[in-house]
């Protein structure tokens, strides 16, 4: 029989590999095997590295036979979103606008992680330039959710959760900038995390909303993701944001007492617009939780509302300057049969953007203008700050903050793409914490049944919920020990 890695773990890896059990080629050619048979179905991935991964494996196998000790991340086949760019293999950032753009550099995150041993085997499909909450808005398709192929992925790294999520890949890397590491984890039923920003190296994360960006690990256990973000952390020079903060070992941090542990709950997160099914399961974990040692704190963050508005005012206006760069003439397309510069502008913008990357650079061009920045952009300025300091108020009495990551499970396929507005508002427990800039990670909380499908079909759906962990900044060490206890002790079923 042909070697299944569909549910292994980083672990897994290094501890057959150690064993001469099997080679780092047999690992990288079941997990091509598993892309060939999956993603037809889901489309997690919009390139397959084929070549350069079994070349990589290859070597990882020859170090193995000169017995030199194996990095932590040896052989181990990921997944990274195409938002991030790759030397010599195109990054599309889902986008027609960039279809055949190859990079002539490797971000950061993306060579660290390579340095530690792992396989890069696809690039990851998402909404284009990381602008959704669903995977719709990939020019190269949706993803489709592993557990309901009628169900969205969630976005934007739809892909990477979904690759992980049905096994194509051990782990991967996503990007969040209003949620989407988060929300497409808790969808899938895998873990995510967005660090604090500047924990990890932004250089070669194609910029979205570069105040808000931050590339973050997803993995199918909360050590796999420890494990990841130990090998992508610290300060970058390249990139001016990353911060010069020691990285603790998260791997040897995992085990520990959280007796004492004060766990906020903030009363915004429960209120009216979470479905009944997420609201039950985010509950049990709360006890699970409680049970572990944790003393739940009611805590409120008293801005929560206004954090969607200014999300996507700030988000809009960063995403229009920073996609002015996508010209025809420096990057990717240009549109044949202009007669003048403008109408080569006009004609490739026209033709290479997506109909939501439109609405988010007239958006966010808007709320810059001359007669509008006051009202719009510095007001909302002001604002984040506001969310910001609810954060620190409440950090003050709690060590972390529980709550969902998404208000409903994945949705189906086409149910929100009519309305814009509707969309950004599943956004809503994602966007205060990427605001604030602090950490969250979003662990399974057990399953439940599709909203709205109530008999509708012989058999109801279960669908993955995910609970959300919020941090102080810096502070991911302790989020991923509780994260990772919670998950120990079986979550939630
Ligand atoms: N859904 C949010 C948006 O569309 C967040 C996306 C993200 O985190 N990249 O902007």
């Amino acid at each position: 029989m042909s070697l299944d890695i569909s549910n292994w773990k980083i672990e897994d890896v290094l501890r057959s590999l150690r064993s001469r059990e099997t080679t780092a080629t047999e690992i990288c050619q079941a997990s091509l095997a598993r892309i060939a048979a999956e993603n037809p179905k889901n489309n997690s991935l919009i390139t397959v590295t084929q070549e350069r991964a079994l070349a990589r494996a290859a070597a990882i196998d020859r170090m193995a036979a000169s017995g030199e000790r194996l990095p932590p991340l040896a052989g181990v086949p990921v997944a990274v979103k195409d938002v991030i760019v790759t030397e010599g293999t195109r990054t599309t950032c889902g986008s027609r606008i960039l279809e055949n753009y190859v990079p002539p550099y490797t971000a950061t995150a993306v060579e660290r992680m390579e340095a530690a041993g792992a396989i890069v085997v696809g690039k990851a499909n998402c909404d284009e330039f990381a602008m959704g909450s669903s995977n719709e808005n990939s020019a190269f398709g949706p993803v489709r959710n592993p557990y309901d192929l009628e169900r969205v992925s969630g976005g934007s790294s739809g892909g990477s959760a979904a690759a992980v999520a049905s096994g194509m890949a051990v782990a991967a890397l996503g990007s969040d900038t209003g949620g989407s590491v988060r929300q497409p984890a808790s969808f899938c039923g895998v873990v995510g995390l967005m660090p604090t920003y500047g924990r990890v190296s932004r250089y070669g994360l194609v910029a979205y909303a570069s105040s808000l960006d931050h590339i973050g690990p997803v993995g199918r256990s909360v050590k796999d993701v420890a494990v990841l973000l130990s090998a992508i952390a610290g300060h970058d020079p390249l990139d001016s944001t990353s911060a010069a903060v020691p990285v603790p070992n998260y791997v040897s941090e995992l085990d520990g007492n959280l007796k004492g542990f004060k766990i906020g709950v903030p009363r915004e997160y429960f209120a009216e617009g979470l479905s009944s099914g997420v609201r039950t399961q985010v509950e049990a974990g709360l006890q699970a939780l409680g049970k572990l040692g944790c003393e739940m704190v009611e805590i409120t963050l008293p801005h929560t509302e206004y954090a969607t508005a200014c999300y996507y005012i700030i988000a809009t206006a960063e995403a229009s300057a920073n996609l002015a760069r996508y010209d025809g003439v420096r990057y990717g397309y240009r549109a044949p049969g202009a007669a003048s510069l403008s109408e080569m502008y006009q004609k490739t913008r026209g033709q290479g953007f997506g109909a939501e990357v439109k609405r988010r650079i007239i958006l966010g061009t808007y709320v810059l203008s001359a007669g509008y920045y006051d009202a719009y952009y510095l007001k909302a300025q002001k604002v984040r700050h506001l969310i910001a300091a609810d954060f620190s108020n409440a950090f003050e009495k709690v060590d972390a903050i529980a709550a969902p990551t998404a208000p409903t499970p994945a949705f189906r396929i086409g149910e929100k793409t009519a309305n814009p507005l509707e969309m950004y508002l599943s956004d809503v427990y994602t966007l205060p914490g990427s605001l604030a800039g602090i950490p969250g990670i979003s662990v399974p909380c057990g399953w439940s049944s599709a909203e709205g499908d109530g008999g509708s079909s012989s058999e109801i759906k279960k669908l993955p919920v995910g609970i959300q962990l919020l941090g102080k900044h810096f502070d991911e060490a302790r989020l991923l020990r509780l994260a990772h206890q919670f998950e120990m002790a079986g979550g939630v079923a």
